[in-house]
């Protein structure tokens, strides 16, 4: 049995790729050094990839800032309004991915999503009616040229043409469906390419297989794929799918020439069904998903040789894969030192799963797979009694009732008291929590924790940029103020850190979107609240200001999607514990004189099952509730918040509703302003924010921008429930744009008032 990975991580063990991008924006390093620091990573992790024993190693893994923007330059589908910036190719596509603003011009960046069910994000590729989609960019031969040259004959991956077509946005009157040809003729290119350049494998990412097709989606895939595959020449090729099972296109999959089919064996609910109800074509090789690209446990190889065992029997050739790229998972657990070996153990980031793979590979192709000592050892780890049970949440959860759910009174009684309480301003200015995390904050903390700072004098820092903020936001003329959140380095890990069951990692970054990872904590045990988390901040910042101070927490479901998982008791049970805990929070602010409450719920729709039938089932059944459980307590003149990064919640707008908040702000700067029709024709009746502006660039919106915005907003939404505020929390970016950027937005707000009376 041969071992494959379907992509590994590319920012470097270290973040390396981060930093030295980041270097390169600030104009400290040259292109050419970038280039140099991103070749070192390729060729660390191909090493690495290599002495495992992997099989087939892939290429073009590797990216600046996204795969899907790459591919969008692979394929000649970038918006005139970058190309004519007239910069560096490099640049050009920093452009399209982070906006730019100079002297060449000021445009924005593309859309930005949710890969899927990921916290990865991809940028939208734009097509107009004129686009003209063939083969212009080189990179994935060049990376496949330089591991070559250093031994190694990869598998190039690369976005398929089919999701590659339905993750684009038509601008114009053409559809995916118009550039079947185009996109046929460019990827049949790159085969004809890499079977010159004797590529044995090519891999195709097909991940939007695994969505609702309908048939007209079916067909577009079978019309790419029938003109792609005949020119494959002597290269084989592989349609690897990943997030879910290929229920609606399984029959398709298979009668289509490639040579290779990828299926996902741990999020596919019903692959293994579908292999053993319509069998798998003979002259095919599976490659079978069976070790978690997404997660952190080590793989139980009792239930993995059970699956392969199963699969064995219809497929005559099996590699072992990844169940997704590892580019959703850590890169090695060499560099956790702090850990304790008995959780370590327990633990598997990108390098150990190639051990995984390799261990895999031995057990499955020994006569006696059980007895094998790799077999033993998982066993033995797998049968342990893991430590952190809390005895008293299980219960406290087992015993919430329907009641426990509900806010009384209801929302219009609420918002009336509140109207009353507040009186603010027609649309209310507020931000989403977080102020820049200047340099000071950054470094005093990292001081803090190597014992070079005492925890009083972190404190004080705390304290005084906290005033400083609140200041600042006076100056600015804001109506709803927040602390800053300087205290926190993550929304998720620091209530983790302040929660019992949770686990650390010192440098288990992954990926969310070009130089931005994240640190998500683990969840080992059954979750409780140790401590107050917040209420010193929120009660000192009150202190500081007349105006209301919005307390900042961040909600279960994130918190949960955000972590980790456990895999041993189910999502619902876990995000329950965590609402329990987030509910004291709450409570406890409230008692403390703190008259708003946010409660972030950030990352709410990312978990959404890819498959509507599994919506409310596996997901929004719990979750919902779990955020109406956190907030159910409060008085009715205690106003609460909550905030959504992406607006993409159209299709669950009455659950999003349904979450009984009294504000929810949300970005819709970036994606166009459907929701905000989505808004009205469901006449949405929690108070809203969509952001004005996009925090993700470094570019200021200029106030008649940002007027603009909100004159579109206000003829959908009625003036009395339509706040102004940008679209997500301020932390990465500087107080340079950051100021100026608020006062524009305050002063449109003002201008938008006066106009409106
Ligand atoms: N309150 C958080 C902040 O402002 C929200 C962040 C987020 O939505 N991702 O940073
Ligand atoms: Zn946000």
């Amino acid at each position: 049995m041969n071992t494959t990975i379907i992509g590994y991580p590319r920012i470097g063990n270290l973040r390396e790729l981060k930093f030295a991008s980041e270097k390169y924006f600030r104009g400290e390093i040259s292109a050419a050094e970038l280039e140099q620091a991103a070749k070192e990573i390729r060729l660390f992790n191909l090493n690495l990839q290599k002495n495992s024993g992997l099989d087939m190693i892939p290429s073009n893994d590797f990216s600046f800032y996204d795969g899907v923007l790459d591919t969008a330059f692979l394929l000649n589908a970038v918006p005139a309004r970058y190309s004519a910036l007239g910069l560096s190719g490099l640049d050009t596509y920093f452009a399209a991915a982070r906006g730019y603003q100079g002297e060449k011009g000021d445009v924005k960046a593309l859309a930005m999503k949710k890969w899927f069910n990921t916290n990865y994000h991809y940028m939208v590729p734009e097509i107009d009616d004129d686009t003209e989609i063939r083969l212009t960019g080189t990179k994935p031969f060049g990376l496949f040229r330089e591991a070559l040259d250093h031994g190694v004959k990869t598998k190039p991956v690369l976005i398929g043409a089919y999701t590659f077509l339905k993750l684009a946005r038509f601008r114009g009157q053409k559809k995916a469906a118009d550039f079947i040809q185009q996109a046929a003729g460019a990827y049949s290119e790159l085969l004809e390419k890499f079977s010159a350049l004797g590529a044995e494998w090519v891999q195709f990412d097909e991940p939007s297989l695994v969505m609702d097709m309908t048939a007209e989606d079916i067909q577009l895939f079978k019309a790419l794929y029938e003109q792609i595959l005949p020119h494959k020449g002597s290269v084989k090729v592989l349609a690897q799918t990943y997030f879910g099972d290929v229920r609606d296109c399984y029959q398709a999959l298979c009668s289509l020439g490639f040579d290779g089919i990828g299926l996902d064996f741990v999020e596919g609910k019903h692959s293994l069904a579908l292999v053993r109800e319509n069998g798998f074509p003979k002259d095919k090789v599976l490659f079978a998903g069976v070790v978690n690209g997404k997660n952190i446990w080590r793989n139980s190889y009792a239930a993995t040789i059970l699956t392969l065992n199963q699969l064995k029997e219809h497929a005559s050739a099996i590699v072992l894969n990844t169940s997704c790229s590892l580019l959703h998972v850590p890169c090695t657990l060499a560099n956790e030192t702090k850990l304790a070996e008995g959780y370590k153990k327990h633990f598997a980031y990108a390098e150990e799963k190639l051990t995984e793979l390799a261990e895999l590979k031995q057990i499955a192709d020994s006569d006696a797979p059980f007895e094998t000592e790799e077999y033993r050892r998982n066993a033995a780890l797998h049968n342990e009694k893991r430590s952190g049970t809390n005895d008293a949440v299980k219960a406290k959860v087992a015993a919430l009732t329907a009641q426990d759910f509900v806010r009384q009174p209801e929302f219009a009684e609420r918002e009336k008291i509140q109207k009353a309480r507040f009186q603010l301003p027609l649309f209310p200015t507020t931000t989403i929590g977080s102020f820049p995390q200047t340099a000071d904050v950054k470094s005093a903390r990292t001081a803090l924790r190597r014992g070079e700072l005492s925890a009083t004098d972190y404190e004080k820092l705390i304290e005084r940029k906290i005033a400083e903020c609140v200041a600042l936001q006076e100056k600015i003329g804001l109506d709803v103020l927040v602390h800053g959140e300087f205290e926190r380095n993550d929304m998720v890990e620091y209530f983790g850190e302040c929660l019992d069951g949770y686990l650390f990692t010192e440098k288990a970054w992954v990926q969310s979107y070009g130089t931005r990872c994240v640190k998500p904590p683990v969840i080992w045990g059954d979750i409780s609240r140790a401590k107050p988390m917040t209420v010193r901040w929120s009660v000192y910042a009150q202190s500081l200001t007349e105006k209301p101070m919005k307390g900042m927490l961040t909600g279960p479901v994130t918190i949960l999607n955000w972590s980790f998982p456990r895999e041993d008791i189910s999502l619902k049970e876990s995000a329950l514990q965590i609402a329990l805990a987030i509910r004291e929070e709450v409570l406890d602010l409230e008692a403390n004189g703190i008259r708003i409450i946010q409660v972030d719920e950030a990352a709410l729709r990312e978990k959404l099952p890819l498959r509507k039938a599994d919506w409310h089932e596996d997901y929004l059944d719990w979750a919902i509730p779990a955020f109406r459980y956190v907030h159910s307590g409060v008085k009715p003149e205690t106003q609460i918040h909550t905030h959504m990064c992406y607006s993409e919640f159209a299709d669950i707008i009455r659950d999003i509703d349904d979450m009984d908040a009294d504000v929810i702000t949300f970005e819709a700067s970036r994606s166009d302003l459907t929701i905000l029709d989505v808004l009205k024709e469901n006449n949405f009746r929690t108070e809203v924010g969509p952001g004005v502006y996009d925090i993700h660039s470094p570019r200021i919106p200029s106030k008649e921008e940002i007027k603009d915005a909100i004159s579109k907003m206000r003829a959908r939404i009625p003036a009395e429930k339509l706040w102004v505020n940008p679209d997500c929390g301020l932390k990465t970016r500087g107080n340079a744009e950051t100021v100026p950027s608020l006062e524009n937005l305050v002063n449109a707000a003002k201008e938008a008032r006066n106009e409106n009376c």
